[in-house]
């Protein structure tokens, strides 16, 4: 009997999908997004073109925990006229420069009046900063420290032609059924207006992941959620308590992009599943890579982590926020992010997929001293692959830890053998009825 070589052990993503993620994220990268508004309503429909994307729509006023749905808002023109009636600042080049959720206003102000609502950053003088007020009503402009440095004294005419008020809060959803209704979080943000690897990045690869996921056969169902940050998470959690409960595993993608190794933070129970799985694909997939414990600070995993829904849920990204220079400023656009990495990232979460997917917890039904594998058949469908040994040994871990208390993963961290190949063990075993399934995760 000839068993087929093992699959590869990293789930290489088609040589295209760097090249989708990066289209995705230069198209949606000139849109205006905010925690409401229609900049998000259109990206959604974007999303739409490529994936089964519901999108929902939450009043403004929503009692949600001890927040409340915000005003929605939306911009349509914005700019500073110097003394000489010289645009100076324009939000139609770049939607950074104005202060996310600023009132409207139109007025006409001294310099010294018009400098503390001015936003720059000395350290890195041609970037213009992200900055929003999203929970108190004030105004602002954003623009490089070497254009704010030139300022001269005189009356500049500033206008904000923008709504703020009752509309909704929108955020979109995808959910893939599974064999099961244990579910498989993976919450990304876009709540960002012109940002690319803090925010796109995160919704390129999490498009990917559907397209990928649809095509397998799985026992967990998958829910997307493209939310805006904190607000949105918070809605979600407050209107779907009982669908939050079912949540086994959990990831929040972020700035997945750039160049920098993969960083994830453990959920906040810190030994789940999810994150026993992704420090074992980390091991063994990326040369570089960084693990880092749990705190309640960061994206989404807060409010999922929150201790009245202590969901495994963990924080998945590159380079983390607020670590690059580049984080929250213009220098976070399209040339940021490297489509190598976003697919190193897809590949990364497809072998998580795959672990968590493929675990399971069995009984040896042999288990008075080893079985006799050879008249099994067991080494000669080892054939002359390369890998003998190792795959003798899988063989020899699955049968001698299989005894209804360790996982196929506690086998594979304790063997220090990849999970694909005690997996794959644990099938030809599991097909001469060596091995009796306890359960599955
Ligand atoms: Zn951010």
């Amino acid at each position: 009997m000839t068993q087929p070589l093992p699959s590869p052990p990293r789930h290489a993503p088609s040589p295209d999908a760097g090249r989708h993620m990066m289209e995705l994220i230069e198209r949606l990268y000139p849109l205006c997004r905010s925690l409401t508004g229609e900049g998000n309503r259109k990206t959604l429909a974007v999303l739409a073109e490529q994936v089964d994307i519901q999108t929902h729509e939450v009043p403004s006023g929503t009692p949600v925990f001890d927040w409340v749905v915000p005003p929605e808002w939306n911009i349509r023109e914005a700019w500073i006229k110097d003394p000489a009636g010289n645009v100076l600042v324009d939000f139609k080049d770049h939607n950074l420069h104005v202060v996310g959720y600023s009132r409207p206003l139109h007025e006409t102000l001294s310099l010294d009046a018009l400098l503390p609502h001015l936003h720059s950053l000395p350290e890195h003088p041609d970037w213009t900063p992200y900055r929003t007020s999203y929970y108190q009503e004030t105004w602002g402009f954003c623009l490089p420290d070497r254009l704010k440095a030139a300022l001269e004294p005189g009356n500049y005419e500033v206008y904000i032609d923008a709504d703020l008020q009752p509309g909704h809060l929108t955020y979109g959803e995808v959910v893939l059924p599974g064999s099961s209704d244990e579910e498989f979080l993976f919450s990304t943000h876009i709540c960002h207006p012109s940002l690319a690897n803090d925010n796109l990045s995160g919704i390129a690869v999490a498009v990917q992941l559907i397209q990928q996921i649809q095509q397998m056969k799985r026992h967990h169902t998958y829910r997307f959620l493209f939310i805006p940050g904190t607000i949105g998470s918070i809605t979600w959690l407050a209107l779907h308590t009982d669908t939050a409960r079912r949540i086994r595993h959990g990831l929040v993608l972020s700035c997945v992009g750039d160049a920098g190794f993969p960083h994830y933070k453990r959920s906040r129970r810190g030994d789940a599943l999810i994150d026993q799985a992704v420090a074992h694909v980390l091991r063994h997939g990326a040369s570089q890579h960084a693990i880092q414990d749990f705190s309640p600070y960061g994206y989404d995993e807060r409010q999922y982590g929150s201790p009245g829904f202590n969901l495994p849920v963990g924080l998945f990204t590159r380079s983390p926020h607020g670590t690059f220079p580049e984080y929250h400023t213009s220098a976070d656009n399209p040339d940021l992010v490297r489509p190598e990495a976003l697919a190193d990232t897809l590949s990364l979460l497809l072998d998580v997929i795959h672990v968590v997917e493929g675990n399971a917890t069995y009984r040896n039904t042999q288990p008075m001293c080893e079985p006799q594998l050879g008249r099994r058949g067991l080494y000669d469908a080892l054939g002359g692959a390369n890998d003998r040994k190792e795959r003798q040994l899988a063989l020899l871990w699955v049968l001698n830890q299989s005894d209804g208390e360790h996982s196929l993963l506690d086998i594979a961290e304790r063997s220090g053998q990849p999970f694909h190949m005690i997996r794959e063990a644990a099938d030809q075993l599991f097909a001469c009825e060596l091995l009796a399934k306890e359960g599955g995760t």
